[in-house]
């Protein structure tokens, strides 16, 4: 009978004026009066399973589908319920409690030999004794740092010669426990200001003399180098590159042939003239908007009252009708060209990570302000060595894979980062760096001499200890399912030097 009933109600009805008519007190009377098994009950509301869900289904109401770039952003961090900026009442979002796991919070190995590679670089680009920056994007919970500048402190004049380490965070609980770890559980920041204008946030760290923590918000605000002022930047990129906004685009067939115009020629005939554009294939843009409670299907709720079912996910894709402003730019590069001419092919493309590597690149390499190009940033992340990302956009919820398009704000979400694409950025950014790797994150800490490192902590650990440890720099060697040795790469980016001096873990010696 009630399937019977609202077969009905769907057929006097389209789809989308169910839809819109849905909040009206009309419509849900009538709903009622055809229900029986709900006599009184209004049209049940759409359950979202966040309340930024509900935010971002509303906000698609007034302004239509939106990038998955821009559904990205607002799920890690809007101000308003998002992932990494939001206070979470238990655990953070890290570890056994949380909803992932990383390498430096797997082993203490893997911070410390990262300390080591920037050594060998220090060592190999001239031992300055002064100038050298540290910077960080995106660093949890500190514990990578934490490892990197225990490292440096048994080398005491590369520490000495850190002037300030940087951390670039969204997140203010994330700063603040990255401070409390850092610059001890007593430490405060300090809002420092310049003309009058908050410029970044200060701490005194465990480290040195107490070299000075420093915090931003995003790599734009990190202070600019000029060559009066010559600095070597260290940089750390560390499971940060897959945080940042893409947007999916896939190539569709030329259009048939239908854009006729009827011009004449000179002696009067009709001449064909097509549109040049609809006879290549072209990208389109997929756009993230609200799936729909189905009206044909059932469930019963906690309280026994019968509702339309609601969809497993809040949100799907759908593609954009035509081609909009990012499919006719963001995709256009010599890269993407292959597959563009390949109807059906995906890519995945985060301009936001160009802005990240570039900012990194010209730091290194020197632009029009700087001279000598010095320093070094190191990428690791996970994504294939040197093809183009697709279909890898997923969430992560207590150590499970969710959809995306559930629990908005409440699950990490990432895609794999693409390598290739961030190392055409660095070199465009600036001529004065080179590129090397990817290589495999296992290959990597192998040349580093990992498990030499681990077998020296194994052996001053208590008995009860030494398993994890065992387990651990394993773990972030290995293949397989649970290893992240092979799915995670590590990519550095030097001043240009010819190729010359191959960095540790790409080919190079430990010794300079
Ligand atoms: N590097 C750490 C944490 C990785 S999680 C580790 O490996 O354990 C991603 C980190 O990047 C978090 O600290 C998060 O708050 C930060 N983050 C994500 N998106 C960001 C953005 N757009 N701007 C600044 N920080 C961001």
């Amino acid at each position: 009978m009630r399937n019977g009933i609202v077969r009905g109600f769907k057929h006097a009805l389209s789809f989308q004026q169910v839809q819109l008519r849905a909040a009206a007190p009309i419509q849900a009377r009538r709903w009622q009066s055809t229900s029986p098994s709900t006599p009184q009950s209004p049209i049940p509301q759409r359950r979202w399973s966040t309340p930024l869900a509900e935010t971002i289904a509303k906000a698609i109401e007034v302004t239509g589908p939106v990038s998955i770039a821009s559904y990205m952003r607002q799920c890690l961090t809007s101000p308003d319920g998002g992932y990494y900026t939001t206070a979470r009442p238990s655990s953070d979002q890290f570890g056994r409690k949380g909803d992932f796991i990383t390498s430096p919070e797997i082993s203490q190995v893997f911070g410390e030999l990262v300390g080591v590679w920037f050594l060998t670089e220090w060592i190999g680009q001239g031992r300055p004794a002064s100038g050298v920056q540290f910077m960080e994007v995106g660093p949890g919970r500190g514990t990578m740092m934490s490892d990197i500048l225990r490292t440096v402190a048994q080398f005491k004049s590369f520490e000495q010669a850190i002037e300030a380490v940087w951390l670039v965070e969204a997140g203010d609980g994330l700063r603040k426990q990255q401070c409390a770890l850092l610059c001890g559980e007593e430490a405060e920041m300090e809002q420092m200001e310049e003309e009058g204008k908050p410029t970044f946030w200060q701490a005194k760290s465990k480290y040195g003399n107490g070299i000075p923590i420093r915090w931003v918000e995003d790599v734009a605000l990190l202070p600019k180098n000029n060559e009066r002022d010559a600095k070597m930047p260290f940089i750390i990129a560390h499971e940060f590159f897959d945080a940042l906004p893409i947007y999916t685009f896939e190539s569709v067939a030329a259009a048939p042939e239908q854009e006729k115009t009827q011009l004449l020629d000179k002696s009067g005939r009709p001449m064909v003239r097509q549109d040049p554009a609809s006879k290549v294939p072209q990208w389109r843009e997929l756009l993230v908007t609200p799936t729909r409670p189905s009206l044909d299907l059932f469930s019963t709720s906690k309280e026994g009252t019968v509702e339309p079912k609601q969809p497993e996910a809040d949100f799907h894709l759908t593609f954009a009708k035509a081609s909009n402003p990012n499919s006719l730019v963001i995709p256009e590069r010599p890269r993407y060209q292959q597959l563009k001419q390949q109807p059906g092919s995906r890519v995945e493309v985060s301009p936001e990570s160009y802005r990240y590597i570039q900012d990194f690149a010209k730091r290194i390499g020197g632009d029009v302000s700087r001279q000598k190009p010095a320093g070094a940033a190191l990428i690791i992340d996970y994504g294939p060595l040197d093809t183009i990302p697709v279909n890898s956009f997923r969430g992560i919820k207590e150590h499970k894979i969710v959809s995306p398009f559930s629990f908005a704000g409440q699950a990490d979400i990432s895609a794999d980062v693409d390598f290739g694409a961030l190392a055409d950025a660095a070199l465009e950014g600036s001529e004065g760096v080179e590129v090397h790797g990817p290589v495999e994150q296992g290959a990597w800490l192998t040349q580093l001499g990992v498990q030499d490192r681990a077998a020296r902590l194994m052996k001053g650990a208590e008995e009860d200890k030494r398993a994890d440890i065992e387990a651990g720099w394993k773990r972030l060697v290995e293949g397989g399912l649970k290893g992240m040795g092979k799915a995670y790469k590590v990519m550095a980016i030097l001043p240009e030097n010819g190729g010359k001096r191959r960095p540790v873990g790409f080919g190079g010696s430990v010794t300079p």
